[in-house]
């Protein structure tokens, strides 16, 4: 069976996944396909090579008989509306993060879900497909550390545009893939977020803050604490380390060639983000195509897209007053149960 994909949003991400899905991926197509700046869409289509229905709105690709499951990669603003009337409709849907802009948005989503008896929304978290962090997963899973007892991390980007600190985003942003993925990692929810701001780097925007530490507690009790520096001028840097009770796991580095030349030993740092998760979004859709078409849940849940950003909001109150902020979250639904 193809599945037949409906696309609500042509922008950078939107086109990375139609490009995977039509020239890399087997077992979908893409059937429908729309965006608000309607020159991009057919652009997109052109230039892409698509055979390809345009709609005029992501409500008319959520409806149309021959859309399988959709595809949410609008702006995050529009993602709750899109991922509802999904739900409405009974169609598997691949929202991109964040699964909506407020914790609030998220849980009319779980309600949704919920009230319509079947799985049908995956959350773009997309480091669970990275192969580093499957690794290490596995390395915390099979025990070979003992239990976890503290992790240390640092998210860096080289740079980012002044806009980028528009609603704190560094921290509901970026910050969000850790948030996600280390309580994937540590199979744990969290208690509690604290923000400390060190002296600022001179290279952030004007009157901008440059770096944040968060720190997490989690209800087991593990510590992390995670470097956020998103203008470190030197590379995209992603490191994680885990602390348990018999060893350290380390999060591997992405492959790069070791070398010996004028007096250095060195290896290449990469510069760009979708460098490093380039292979991770080609996995993450491929079993995201495969699932669907069995019918089966699969991957990041809508409940994980509302913790993620009930801890999101946490750590922006956390910087905002200084204080060490509880994280209270209904318990999980049995729904929502691991198998
Ligand atoms: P982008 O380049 O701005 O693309 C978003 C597109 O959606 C734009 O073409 C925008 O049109 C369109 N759009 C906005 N509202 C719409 C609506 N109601 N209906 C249809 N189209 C609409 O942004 P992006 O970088 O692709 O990001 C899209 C989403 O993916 C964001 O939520 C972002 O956080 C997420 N993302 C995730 C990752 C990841 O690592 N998982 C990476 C990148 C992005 P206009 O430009 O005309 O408004």
């Amino acid at each position: 069976m193809t599945l037949r994909l409906g696309v609500i949003g042509t922008g950078a991400i939107g086109r990375d996944h139609i490009n995977r899905i039509t020239n890399k991926l087997s077992g979908a197509k893409v059937v429908a396909i729309t965006d608000v700046n309607e020159e991009q869409v057919k652009r997109v289509v052109k230039e892409e090579g698509l055979d390809t229905k345009i709609c005029k709105t992501g409500q008319e690709v959520i409806a149309a008989v021959d859309v399988d499951a959709v595809l949410v990669t609008s702006w995050g603003p529009s993602h709750e509306e899109f991922v509802l009337a999904s739900i409405a409709a009974g169609k598997p849907v691949f929202c991109e993060k964040p699964l909506a802009t407020t914790a609030a948005g998220c849980k009319r989503i779980v309600e949704a879900e919920i009230t319509h008896g079947k799985h049908l929304v995956q959350v773009g978290f997309m480091r669970r497909y990275d192969q580093s962090y499957r690794l290490l997963k596995q390395t915390i899973d099979n025990q070979q550390i003992g239990e976890p007892l503290m992790v240390h991390c640092a998210h860096r980007n080289p740079s980012v545009p002044s806009d980028f600190y528009f609603g704190d985003m560094p921290l509901t942003d970026s910050f969000v893939h850790e948030i996600d993925v280390l309580r994937w990692l540590l199979d744990d929810d969290y208690i509690s977020a604290q923000v400390i701001v060190p002296r600022s780097t001179r290279y952030t925007a004007k009157n901008l803050q440059d770096p944040h530490i968060v720190l997490l507690e989690t209800t087991k009790g593990i510590r992390i604490d995670v470097e956020l520096f998103v203008n470190c001028k030197y590379g995209y840097d992603i490191q994680c380390q885990v602390v348990g009770e018999t060893g350290i796991a380390n999060l591997p580095e992405p492959m790069s060639v070791l070398m010996r030349s004028e007096a250095k030993l060195s290896t290449e740092i990469l510069m760009d983000w979708k460098k490093r998760f380039i292979d991770s979004y080609d996995v993450e859709l491929k079993e995201w195509i495969d699932s669907t078409i069995k019918g089966e849940a699969h991957g990041p849940t809508a409940w994980d897209g509302y913790f993620a950003s009930v801890t999101a909001d946490a750590c922006v109150e956390a910087k905002k007053t200084g204080q060490i902020i509880p994280i209270s979250i209904p318990k999980r639904p049995d729904f929502y149960s691991k198998k």
